[in-house]
């Protein structure tokens, strides 16, 4: 046990942390990661589109963490989910079989906790038939494996919420907290944000010829991917969008056989 001083620290920590269950099929396990979340000291529960909520053998589970039940948000997609977070990290069942940046629960808590002006993060857990679809994932900035026995790697959903909270708990624990962050003068872009700048850059590319809508190859998530590598900040993502505007004014121009301002 800690004490009340230590406890404080980490709930103003965890106050920014979430866990989303992505098309939770049984409705046990959303009891059981509630229970695992709240053993844990973390209350945010996310559900998106689950198959049975709530449901009594949710509340069986959980047994005395009801109240993360009662107060968990059920959206029906995981852009409504994730929309206010600046850091998404999907958890997946297999190494390597995605592309994106991956990380071991041990380092996980230092990339969550680290302060820097209240962002939020998200922590993401996939159906327990068939994970995290793709385009769940192209939301994500890394993903989290739990280095398992490699004749059977996938988990039982709850056992993975108890395990990566777990670990956070631990790091936050032996940071006092928050970690030290880093100087930063901007807030970093929300996913909500970072959604408009695709859709916007996409129809740009389109425009000026770089994008052939009808064989788009992988570009828009390499440049996902990219852009989910550097982090931008809200200052840099309006320097973008700006750019993107008036590339688009030049590119209309163009077609009308005129200059940008005519
Ligand atoms: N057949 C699915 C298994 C999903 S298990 C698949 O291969 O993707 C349900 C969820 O539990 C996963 O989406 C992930 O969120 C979590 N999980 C299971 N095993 C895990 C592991 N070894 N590391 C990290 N997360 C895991």
């Amino acid at each position: 046990m800690t004490d009340q001083a230590d406890e404080q620290a980490l709930e103003r920590v965890f106050a920014r942390v979430r866990v989303v269950l992505v098309g939770t099929l049984h409705a046990g396990n959303i009891g059981a990661a509630a229970r695992a979340m709240k053993n844990m000291g973390l209350t945010r529960l996310y559900l998106v589109a689950p198959a049975d909520f709530p449901h009594r053998e949710a509340s069986y589970r959980a047994v005395q963490a009801t109240d993360v039940l009662d107060s968990a948000v059920v959206t029906a997609t995981l852009a409504e989910a994730v929309a206010d977070c600046s850091l998404v990290i999907g958890t997946s069942a297999r190494e390597r079989r995605i592309q994106l940046p991956q990380l071991g629960p041990r380092e996980l808590g230092r990339l969550c906790l680290v302060e820097r002006g209240g962002e939020e993060v998200a922590l993401v857990f996939g159906r327990e038939d068939a994970g995290l679809s793709n385009e769940e994932l192209r939301l994500c900035h890394w993903h989290v494996h739990v280095p398992t026995s490699p004749g059977y790697s996938s988990l039982n959903l709850a056992a993975a919420v108890q395990l990566l909270c777990y670990e956070l708990r631990m790091c936050a624990l032996a940071t006092a907290g928050a970690l030290q962050s880093p100087d930063w003068d901007e807030p970093l872009a929300t996913v909500e944000g970072m959604e408009r700048f695709y859709e916007h850059l996409e129809r740009t590319l389109e425009d000026i010829g770089f994008l052939n809508p009808a064989a788009p190859r992988q570009l828009m998530v390499r440049l996902r991917r990219l852009f989910n590598r550097v982090r931008l900040d809200q200052m840099e993502l309006n320097i973008l969008r700006g750019m993107l505007t008036e590339i688009g004014k030049v590119s209309a121009a163009a077609r009308r056989g005129g200059s940008p301002n005519s």
